[in-house]
Parts: C-alpha cells; sequence; structure tokens
C-alpha cells in the first residue's frame, strides 16, 4: 500500500513554524526550543512529522545563513587585496 501524499507547508514565523497541511486542511504551530508541536500525535508520542520537517527546514536555513556569512567574509577579504 502506498503511503498517502499529503501537502505540507512550513513557513518561518520569527518564534517558531507554522506548518500547513494543505491535504488535511489543518495548521500546527512547532517550535524547536523547546521542542512543541500543537498536533495530537506530538502531545502523545513526543514526535511528529511537522516536527522532523521543520527540523530538516531549520537546519538547510542555517546553512543558508552559513553561506551568506561566507560570501560577506570573503567581498571583504577582496577589498583589502585590492586596496593593497
Ligand atoms: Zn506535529
Amino acid at each position: 500500500m502506498k503511503a498517502k501524499e499529503e501537502t505540507l507547508m512550513v513557513e518561518n514565523i520569527g518564534n517558531g513554524y507554522r506548518v500547513t497541511n494543505f491535504t488535511k486542511g489543518s495548521e500546527y504551530k512547532v517550535t524547536l526550543v523547546p521542542l512543541n508541536c500543537t498536533c495530537p500525535s506530538f502531545k502523545f508520542r513526543r514526535q511528529c512529522k511537522h516536527i522532523d520537517m521543520v527540523k530538516r527546514i531549520a537546519e538547510k536555513e542555517r546553512k543558508e545563513e552559513e553561506q551568506r556569512h561566507k560570501g560577506i567574509a570573503v567581498e571583504r577579504t577582496e577589498d583589502l587585496l585590492v586596496l593593497d
């Protein structure tokens, strides 16, 4: 049996993440610190697919942020080299 496909959207809302499930029409709020999700699954099992998804996205955001900082550092180094 093939698992039912669901369309989930994750939005960073500043103090956490909003996960919208378009297939079910539900919406949950996820925070990583402290680890929490407002869905029933998390209340019972302390884990859910929303948290897994937010963790993946948060990790991706962190890497992108790192890349941006690296990019700025490289540009500054080049500026210094030009001034030399
Ligand atoms: Zn959840």
